[in-house]
């Protein structure tokens, strides 16, 4: 089976780079006559050698994980989730193996590189809550990720649009929108689409890899030990989770 699989992905690396294409003259043409230099230069790619490649990588083709091209800081949450900065923020990617985002003001995905900064700390709890949440459920759809902090943290009111965050300000607060039952990559419009199931393993892992809060809406009916998981308004369609601030 392995073997199987491996035969045909490498024979698609082969057909996408160009060696199993029928070009002209190579069924039936003698043999080139041009220099092998340049006969090189003109067989297009090498194919990606499978060792390089990540088991990953079925949804998202070939490409390496976007998430190895994170570029990671020391970084560091000052001042109050309602009232602080950050300092050498982590850019979350446009999308990873497992999760897409979603800007909650255009409605549309990616979200945009500017919402997507918080600590390492916050970033790497986000990724490795959604690998493992993807390891346990290997049909689900890909987790999506709304705002997390600006590039230095600070105000992310209404003047940067929707109806704005009061807290979101020092890289310790990300949106994770709740699992839809069509598996759809989009933002929830009504509780009736969430996977209730789903969303709250989401929360129950968040709880878990130590969020001081994980904020649910009153229509989720989704639970959690009292004091951690909390109902807020404007929260039915995602849940919005914080660490504690030690998290550099
Ligand atoms: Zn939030």
């Amino acid at each position: 089976m392995g073997r199987a699989l491996s035969l045909l992905a490498l024979t698609a690396a082969l057909a996408a780079a160009g060696w199993l294409a029928t070009r002209p003259g190579t069924a039936s043409a003698p043999a080139p006559t041009r220099p092998r230099a340049a006969a090189r230069r003109h067989a297009g790619p090498q194919p990606v050698p499978p060792a390089r490649r990540t088991h990953h990588a079925g949804r998202l083709g070939l490409r390496r994980r976007p998430e190895a091209g994170i570029v990671w800081h020391h970084s560091h949450a000052l001042g109050l989730p309602y009232a602080g900065s950050l300092v050498g923020g982590v850019r979350l990617p446009r999308e990873g193996v497992h999760f897409f985002t979603w800007d909650p003001v255009l409605h549309r995905s990616p979200n945009r590189p500017w919402r997507r900064y918080g600590t390492a700390r916050l970033v790497r709890t986000l990724l490795a809550v959604i690998d493992a949440f993807a390891a346990a459920h290997p049909h689900a759809a890909r987790v999506g990720i709304g705002d997390l902090s600006r590039p230095h943290g600070g105000d992310f009111g209404p003047r940067f649009g929707g109806i704005g965050h009061a807290s979101h300000q020092n890289g310790l607060d990300a949106d994770v929108y709740y699992p839809l039952r069509d598996r759809r990559e989009r933002a929830p419009t009504s509780v009736g689409q969430i996977d209730h199931r789903l969303a709250q393993d989401l929360v129950d892992r968040f709880v878990r890899a130590g969020a001081q809060f994980v904020f649910v809406g009153p229509d989720t009916h989704l639970r959690g030990p009292a004091g951690i998981v909390e109902v807020l308004v404007h929260h039915d369609d995602h849940l919005h989770v914080r660490l504690p601030p030690d998290s550099g």
